[in-house]
């Protein structure tokens, strides 16, 4: 008797509980066949878990990997920014361990820099603000601590911080070069037997009852079990297609990537009027909110200027270039918050938008993998479902 690749999987994969092994009684839909739409981020994370679960994925992406706001982004990795709403911040947490996770289980294959964030402020009112934060979260359970300047200047030994009334390390949190991270996360998935296709677009759904039976592309039909939106701005059009409402708001970034430059910062580093990484293949990336931002000026001044106010903190940056300006649109669902779980009433149609999708990947990731293949819903998902806006 012959074994295929994706038998093996199913039979051997790294989890157990694939669709192959439901349990009797188990109300757990058989997926063989899923097609992914987007190839983001989140599109990435999911073809990879999905995959790994020993499904047969198609990733259909309409323009080329990270090529939407995935490749836009800083992708900083936390939770200690979202500290206004406990369940919100306690998905992000479970994001961040989900890339101490995945860096694990890939073997470090990842460009993840996961060595911490810093915060410090000038001001004795700012530091208040950064340690009330810091308070907070450690109440709910995250992990960050006061750090003295003398930690702080050991910790960035290049940096000029000027006046430290105050300091704050989140030891576990990071950041990752997003285009290289969703190569290499769609490299993996198709390792394990799944189908990257670019460019294609999905134009629409074939449906039959409340299921989709297949999806509509520039490249023909192609049938699924089920299928998931993972296109970011390109969601809320094909939701609105099928009759299921999603509605995003803008919200604009700016931010620099300098050319590659020698090693000099292994964490994420937010001062005084600035925020910085350095990701792992040399370039720097610094964003738009500094002191005496111009925002309506042309895109280049605005680049220099950021670049400009970075080397006041890095001097070693005085020789650094702009290697490009990126003005960038975050996927922001109208709430603010994630929307992750079926569509409308439709069994095998899954949405996952939100922003943070960087951070939030490998955990909203999971999830819809479990609630996809093994059919049990994640109750800390109950206030992000599609169904709040219909
Ligand atoms: C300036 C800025 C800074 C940010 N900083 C952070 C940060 O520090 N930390 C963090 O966690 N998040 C950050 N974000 C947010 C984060 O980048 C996004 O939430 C995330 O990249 C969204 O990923 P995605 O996979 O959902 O969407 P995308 O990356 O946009 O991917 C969706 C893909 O779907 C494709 N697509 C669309 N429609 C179709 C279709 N019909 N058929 C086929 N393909 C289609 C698109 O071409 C695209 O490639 C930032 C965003 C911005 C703009």
């Amino acid at each position: 008797m012959s074994i295929d690749r994706r038998d093996f999987l199913r039979l051997f994969g790294a989890t157990a509980t694939t669709a192959a092994f439901v349990r009797p009684g188990f109300a757990a839909p058989s997926l063989n066949h899923v097609v992914v739409i987007g190839g983001g981020i989140l599109g990435a994370t999911l073809a990879y878990t999905l995959a790994r679960r020993g499904v047969q994925v198609t990733v259909l992406e309409k323009s080329a990997p990270a090529s939407g706001v995935t490749g836009e982004s800083f992708a900083y990795l936390n939770a200690s920014t979202k500290a206004d709403d406990r369940p919100y911040h306690v998905l992000n947490a479970l994001g961040v361990a989900g890339w101490h996770r995945l860096q694990i289980e890939l073997q470090g294959a990842l460009p993840v820099r996961l060595n911490g964030a810093i915060q410090w402020r000038s001001e004795s009112g700012q530091a208040e603000e950064i340690f009330a934060t810091l308070r907070r979260v450690q109440e709910w359970g995250y992990s960050g601590r006061r750090i003295d300047e003398v930690t702080l200047r050991a910790l960035l030994p290049k940096a000029v911080t000027g006046p430290v009334a105050g300091a704050v390390l989140y030891e576990q949190e990071g950041a990752l070069d997003p285009v290289a991270t969703v190569e290499a996360l769609l490299d993996q998935a198709k390792k394990l037997g799944a189908t990257v296709r670019f460019p294609v677009e999905v134009t629409g759904f074939d449906v039959s009852g409340n299921r989709v039976r297949a999806v509509k592309t520039t490249e023909g039909e192609i049938e699924a079990d089920a299928v998931v939106l993972a296109a970011g701005h390109g969601s809320e059009a094909l939701a609105r297609s099928i009759g299921v409402k999603l509605p995003l708001k803008s919200s604009k970034g700016i931010l620099i990537h300098t050319d590659r430059q020698p090693g000099l910062l292994e964490r994420v580093v937010f001062g005084p009027g600035i925020t910085i990484k350095q990701d792992p293949d040399g370039h720097f990336v610094s964003s738009g909110a500094y002191q005496g931002s111009d925002a309506g000026s042309p895109l280049e001044e605005q680049g220099q200027r950021i670049l400009e106010n970075a080397a006041r903190f890095f001097p070693q940056l005085s020789n650094a270039r702009v290697a490009k300006v990126i003005s960038g649109t975050r996927v922001l669902p109208a709430d603010g918050f994630p929307v992750v779980g079926f569509a409308g009433d439709f069994r095998n149609v899954y949405v996952t938008v939100t922003h943070s999708a960087v951070t939030l990947a490998p955990v909203l990731a999971r999830f819809a993998a479990q609630e996809l293949l093994d059919g049990v819903p994640v109750d800390i998902l109950a206030p992000y479902r599609p169904s709040r806006f219909a």
